[in-house]
């Protein structure tokens, strides 16, 4: 299976946010390193390494053996980025991706919405009848909107997504 780069850098930035594909992309070129030298090289405080870092071993993409400084007796903790992880979980939030766009499809066709004229909030049948198909929010009455071109993106986004993936 194809992953893009896009989709790698995505997933990063969504479990251990944006600066976490730099710290990866330093892992990925040595075979384990250290907070330290990774901050150095970085630029970026260790702090705020060490967090990054925590926050990709929560998602099982990087893994660390403990050593001891025998000069200082200080642990050092020697990173390594798990590669095979890494494109197991971008494959797991396409796979979500695709369900949520399948229930918002589903939900798309199965109802009939309602809105004002200046689409303050669109509602499905049942809700627009309880609010007497009068819009809360500006008090004008509410008419059927045509969801046409909204099915017509979900649509294609998942088919694009699927091509992709092979289904
Ligand atoms: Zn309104």
């Amino acid at each position: 299976m194809e992953i893009s780069e896009h989709e790698i850098v995505n997933t990063l930035a969504k479990v251990a946010g944006a600066n976490s594909v730099d710290i990866i992309g330093e892992l990925d070129q040595e075979s384990e390193m250290d907070e330290f030298s990774l901050a150095e090289r970085l630029g970026m405080d260790v702090k705020t390494v060490r967090k990054i870092l925590y926050k990709l071993y929560d998602s099982r993409l990087v893994k660390f053996r403990r050593i001891k400084d025998e000069e200082t007796g200080w642990y050092i903790y020697l990173w390594k980025f798990e590669n095979e992880k890494l494109k197991g979980l971008v494959e797991k939030m396409r796979r979500e991706r695709v369900q949520n766009l399948h229930e918002r499809l589903d939900y798309e066709k199965n109802n009939q919405f309602f809105m004002c004229d200046s689409g303050c909030i669109r509602v499905p049948f049942d809700r627009a009848m309880e609010m007497g198909f009068t819009c809360q929010h500006c008090g004008a009455s509410m008419n059927f909107v045509d969801n046409s071109h909204i099915i017509d993106q979900l649509e294609k986004q998942l088919s694009e997504i699927e091509k992709v993936i092979g289904y």
